[in-house]
């Protein structure tokens, strides 16, 4: 079985969640009462293999909020993500996928270390961040969906939001060996890290995203942001193609403008439906088959029987897990969601 830990963007959305699924005790509460709600397995599904195979899940709702981390309820935010995981343990998942700022809090607050919760002993092999499977997917995007715009890769200038992330360095990586782009922005806040992904690429312009974002072709958003940020879609060019991989979204007002086309990034189309409600509630356009790509991955390791942790740490994703996560992403049925209309 495969398991799922999600979140919502905010208190607004959660509250408007819990009352369309029947929890009316949920919806008109604060931020208060969220820091104190245990995590809830609240969908049952079943996803058939375009191979045939098909396999059973859980979504286990983790209660936490980004407005956690905004202001500062840091260890109500560190322990719903690890009694999440105790939760998806307890119930017998094999694999379960940290998705959103799962894996960003489980990583930057160091929970390895809390490996006893209650009475379950964490075994961190049956989770995956599944950054390598987003990554992958959102190559693939940027690949396809320039080809649908007529923009050449091989002249373009692509921006990386989020540049020294997990997903942003091995989309940074991606870009730099396979598709050969003519030129890559990297941007994020701290400088060292910028500097030591620029060394390990040999090459990228480090810049603010002000600068960079009336350079590029192709901005990649990849940033751990809790809140959106405002863009003034006049400065940039024409055309633009904008992959917004973020969760919550990066791109805070996402308003019609000629030549700029935003895709959503890190998502996946499965070929066949699924059965579930979860997708309707982050407002996927197509809920029974598209999905966030980290989902997908645990998913991809239930099929293939890999039970181990395949994206895990930091900045580790590498070109070989990045070809061998999309090749069976491709076997099973799933594909890269490109724009539509163009
Ligand atoms: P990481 O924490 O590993 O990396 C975040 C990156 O964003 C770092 O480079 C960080 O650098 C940068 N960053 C953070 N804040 C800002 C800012 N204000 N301006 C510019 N750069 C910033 O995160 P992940 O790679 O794990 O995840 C990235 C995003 O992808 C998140 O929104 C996450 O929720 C989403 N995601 C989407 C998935 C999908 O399936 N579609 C799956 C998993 C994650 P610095 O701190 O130096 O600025």
């Amino acid at each position: 079985m495969f398991g799922l830990i999600g979140h919502l963007t905010s208190l607004e959305h959660a509250q408007s969640v819990a009352r369309d699924l029947g929890y009316p005790e949920y919806a008109d509460q604060g931020l208060d009462f969220w820091c104190s709600a245990p995590p809830q397995i609240v969908d049952t599904i079943t996803v058939t293999s375009a191979t045939g195979q098909q396999i059973e899940g859980r979504y286990v709702e983790s209660c936490f909020l980004p407005e956690m981390l905004a202001t500062r309820r840091i260890k109500a935010a560190t322990r719903k993500i690890i009694n999440a995981m105790a939760h998806a343990q307890k119930h017998g998942i094999n694999i379960t996928a940290l998705g959103g700022f799962s894996s960003i809090i489980f990583e930057n607050f160091n929970l390895q270390q809390i490996q006893q919760v209650r009475n379950i002993k964490l075994e961190f092999e049956r989770f995956t961040t599944g950054n390598t499977h987003t990554a992958y997917i959102i190559c693939r995007q940027v690949e396809q969906a320039s080809k649908q715009l007529g923009i050449d890769l091989g002249q373009a200038t692509v921006a990386v939001c989020g540049a020294t992330g997990d997903i942003g360095s091995a989309v940074c990586r991606w870009l730099n060996a396979r598709a050969d782009v003519a030129e890559l922005l990297l941007v994020a806040r701290n400088q060292e890290r910028l500097q030591d992904l620029q060394g390990e690429l040999g090459r990228g312009k480090v810049m603010g995203l002000e600068e960079a974002l009336p350079e590029a072709d192709i901005v990649v958003w990849v940033a751990s942001m809790p809140k959106g940020v405002e863009i003034d879609y006049g400065a940039l060019k024409q055309p633009c193609l904008m992959v917004d991989g973020g969760y919550p979204k990066n791109m805070a007002n996402l308003i019609q403008h000629p030549g700029i086309y935003v895709l959503n990034g890190g998502i996946v189309e499965h070929s066949l439906d699924i059965d579930w409600r979860i997708m309707r509630i982050v407002n996927m356009d197509v809920p029974a088959r598209q999905l966030f790509a980290c989902f997908a991955e645990s998913m991809l390791l239930e099929f293939e029987k890999l039970y181990t942790n395949f994206s895990w740490g930091r900045n580790q994703i590498t070109l070989e897990k990045m070809d061998l996560i999309g090749q069976v992403s491709v076997k099973h049925g799933f594909r890269p969601l490109l724009l539509s209309g163009v």
